[in-house]
């Protein structure tokens, strides 16, 4: 059977008997299948916003080569007896363990927080009373900092293709739609993690996996540059090798690892605020109208650079979204988003953040520990402004002129917004950074200047990073892997997995 690779220009609510239809013009027979190899939204042209899509169309009608599926990943299996210790179960520690035992390994995995049915009450508790829980929250438990999240899949990296495909047709196995398979801008939202988390759970336990939830690790003994053992609060255990995916909220973690001699440097993170408009809004600005059929709802992605160098960008914008209370500790405020696959909220909001060095936040050249207790600091003075998970927040039009504004309307956040002089609770080197940004978004999307901003944006990356070799090994260590977000290497649910791929992928090899 021979094939051939088309791209169609089709409306936004087609259907497939539509797409059948162009296919046939352009090839003069009926007889065909199809597959779609990406899906992605042209709105350029507000009057004539459509889907491209990029097809493969098979006949016995068509001449030529067979097609070639794209490379896959090839786990190199083989009965071991060496025994792995994976820390953190979100998508770096889980596809490291994932694929470690389908390479024949004994792993286990530990998590601090529990599973997911009492990390979902603790979240609910948060979020309709205020009362935080130490170890379940927005990042810590089940399936780390990705379960509870908007669930995008984009990563920009060229680099991961394979483990990319791998890890969203793992997703797809495990209930996600098909759809992320091809679409450019993929999206599971919350309510499809929950479902993929826990049925990747199950398929890794059946698989003779183990996992061991409410189980923290707290420190690691040290002999010859092996890892002897580790020391949790459930008591200690042993294994040939132990993988860090701790993830980035874990400073308890990161300090006692940095005290024990795991080497650090600082590196370029991003700091900011949360922007919340009504989605109407973005839709109007994107497509010049407020609905699009077969389209759920506008995103945007917005760049720009201050005259003074630094990047002001807005990141992992959650269409349809609401905003989160994310600290993974308690009396601390951080933000983040969320949404459902619907997309159906009533807002949007996207981090607006300006990517800066830890030494020109300091004043000075600071090591790991300086910045981890200076955004602990921060951290805590959003919380303690109102004593509370209320979160402070500021107009954009006024904190554009350094107006604390008068009222704030209300939106998606559930515990509540003060008004705040937001401007005045960053550096002055950040919020005039982001005055510059939010002059240059207005005039590139109608309407960005009446967003409301709200809260500390201080988790958007690591400000610190390990050393180590390619495959995730840390310098100095024989048997200690660090991957994922907290490695400060990989950033995002598609990224932190596919780092851990690879660490599990280089030690498969061995
Ligand atoms: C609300 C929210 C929305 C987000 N939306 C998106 C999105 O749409 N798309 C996207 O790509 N990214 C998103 N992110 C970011 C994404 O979730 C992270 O980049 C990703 O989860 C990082 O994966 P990781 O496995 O490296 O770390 P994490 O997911 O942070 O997992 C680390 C795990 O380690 C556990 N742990 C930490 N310390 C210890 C210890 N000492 N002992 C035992 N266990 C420990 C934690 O409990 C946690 O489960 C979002 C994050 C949040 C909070």
């Amino acid at each position: 059977m021979g094939y051939k690779k088309v791209q169609i220009k089709i409306q936004t609510d087609y259907s497939e008997a539509d797409i059948r239809f162009l296919i046939f013009k352009e090839l003069g027979f009926k007889e065909f299948s199809f597959q779609i190899e990406k899906k992605s939204l042209d709105a350029r042209k507000k009057s004539d916003p459509h889907w491209l899509l990029s097809l493969v169309i098979f006949s016995e009608q068509l001449q030529g080569e067979s097609y070639a599926a794209p490379e896959a990943l090839e786990i190199p299996y083989k009965k071991r007896t060496e025994k792995v210790i994976v820390i953190g179960s979100g998508p770096a520690g889980f596809f490291t363990a994932h694929v470690l035992q389908q390479a024949g390994f004994n792993v286990t995995i530990l998590e601090r927080g529990s599973e997911l049915k009492k990390r979902t009450k603790a979240i609910k508790q948060l979020e309709n009373r205020g009362e935080f829980t130490d170890q379940n929250n927005y990042a810590f438990g089940e399936g780390g900092a990705g379960t509870f999240s908007d669930g995008k899949l984009t990563s920009r990296s060229k680099r991961i293709s394979v483990e990319r495909s791998f890890i969203l047709s793992e997703y797809v196995k495990a209930g996600a739609p098909e759809e992320i398979l091809y679409m450019s801008h993929p999206h599971v939202g919350t309510d499809n993690l929950k479902v993929i988390v826990s049925n990747l759970r199950t398929k890794f336990l059946e698989n003779g996996g183990v996992i061991l939830f409410d189980t923290q690790l707290e420190d690691i003994v040290i002999s010859e540059n092996r890892i002897n053992k580790i020391v949790c609060n459930t008591g200690e255990m042993e294994a040939d090798h132990v993988v860090l995916a701790t993830g980035h909220s874990a400073y308890d973690t990161y300090r006692m690892l940095i005290n024990k001699g795991v080497q650090f440097r600082t590196k370029n993170f991003a700091l900011g605020h949360r922007i919340e408009h009504e989605q109407k809004l973005i839709n109007m600005a994107q497509w010049g109208s407020e609905n699009l059929p077969g389209v759920k709802a506008a995103e945007y992605r917005l760049t720009t650079k201050t005259k003074s160098g630094l990047s002001v960008y807005t990141f992992c914008m959650c269409p349809g979204g609401k905003i989160v209370p994310a600290s993974a500790f308690a009396k601390k405020s951080v933000l983040n988003g969320m949404s459902n696959y619907i997309r159906n909220g009533k807002f949007s909001n996207a981090g607006c953040v300006v990517g800066i060095h830890p030494d020109m936040l300091l004043g000075h050249k600071c090591s790991p520990l300086e910045i981890l207790d200076w955004i602990d600091k921060l951290e805590e003075k959003f919380y303690t402004f109102s004593n509370s998970y209320a979160v402070p927040a500021n107009k954009a039009s006024n904190y554009m002129k350094k107006n604390k504004s008068k009222k704030v309307p209300k939106g998606s956040y559930p515990l509540g917004m003060r008004s705040a002089p937001l401007f005045d609770m960053v550096p002055e080197i950040v919020s005039n950074a982001l005055i510059e940004g939010l002059q240059n978004f207005s005039k590139k999307l109608r309407g960005f200047e009446e967003g409301v901003l709200m809260g500390l944006e201080s988790k958007t990356s690591s400000p610190i990073q390990v050393a180590r070799d390619k495959d995730g090994r840390c310098t100095g260590f024989d048997n200690l892997y660090f991957v994922g977000e907290g490695s400060g290497y990989a950033g995002g649910i598609v990224s932190s997995a596919a780092d851990g791929i690879r660490c599990a992928m280089g030690l498969s090899s061995k």
